[in-house]
């Protein structure tokens, strides 16, 4: 019933998930391999009821709903309406309801379809922001520049939604290592959403970007190298009340505090790790 690969984010572990849609319509991120070998699609009427069905069978009360693959938000919005209606008919005690939210189909959307997705059930959006900087926006073909997708962030804020966003340590490389950590601290400061993720750069085998690396094209940061860009990214976050997290898999170093308030102690425990070199090990890491 489930089409592979399947992907959700790491807080999404005990959701349901219920894949109405297959890929990324967008799939041209160069650092992205989850959908490179499945072409996008929009499930059938008849399937997306078959599926409900079975998931119905299956775990017939979940809490949490994650809705897959990668960007629902890429359909009409009377799609998703309907797709909603029926997603809360199949599972009404759901407290939670929630999708991957890339800043094109947010910018598509005007502030009142935005509105109405929100208060049509859809609670949380993961914005993949990945950079801040125009420069390594436009290396990893993220499709849209800092300034839209701070509009991007700022527009599901506006809506009502429980935002997550994002962001890849060394995914600038070496020589954007800076500009990565400056100008990433400033768009998320702008949207100040209320969940930070900080996954850390992995590059994987069918994606443009290992191309780059072979061809010596993009350097990646030693592990040293990832805790100074961190350390200059949380030092410069201006944020409201944010869950920040960067204990993911593909990490060097777990860390977490809600921003702004644990700031200093996020900086000591970034600084204590620099000392130690008790980082995760590269056979390891994934993404
Ligand atoms: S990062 Fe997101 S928007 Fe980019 S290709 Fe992957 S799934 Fe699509």
């Amino acid at each position: 019933m489930y089409s592979s690969p399947l992907y959700r984010p790491p807080s999404e572990a005990r959701s349901l998930i219920i894949q109405l849609t297959e890929g990324c319509s967008y799939n041209k991120c160069t650092f992205c391999g989850m959908y490179k070998t499945k072409p996008f699609r929009i499930r059938t009427e008849q399937e997306i009821i078959d599926h409900l069905n079975y998931l119905k069978s299956y775990d017939p009360n979940p809490s949490k709903i994650f809705i897959a693959d990668g960007n629902f938000l890429c359909l009409s919005t009377d799609k998703i309406l309907h797709y909603l209606d029926k997603v809360k008919a199949s599972f009404p005690n759901a407290t939670r309801i929630s999708c991957y939210g890339g800043p094109l189909d947010l910018n598509r959307k005007t502030p009142e379809e935005l509105l109405t997705i929100r208060q049509s059930g859809m609670d949380m959006l993961y914005l993949g922001v990945e950079s801040g900087s125009d420069e390594v926006l436009k290396l990893i073909n993220k499709g849209v520049t800092a300034h839209e997708m701070t509009i991007a962030g700022q527009k599901a804020m506006a809506a009502g939604f429980i935002l997550s966003c994002m962001i890849i340590s060394g995914i600038g490389g070496k020589p954007l290592s800076e500009k990565h950590a400056l100008e990433s601290a400033k768009v998320i400061s702008a949207i100040d959403p209320q969940f930070m993720a900080l996954l850390t750069l992995h590059v994987e085998d069918n994606t443009p970007l290992k191309d780059d690396i072979l061809e010596g094209k993009f350097e990646s940061l030693t592990p040293d190298e990832i805790m100074v860009e961190t350390y200059q990214m949380i030092k410069h976050l201006q944020l409201t009340h944010c869950t920040f997290r960067s204990n993911h898999v593909s990490n060097y170093v777990n860390l977490k505090g809600v921003l702004n308030q644990d700031k200093d102690t996020v900086l000591k425990q970034i600084e204590s790790a620099m000392k130690s070199k008790d980082y995760t090990p590269e056979y390891f890491r994934r993404i």
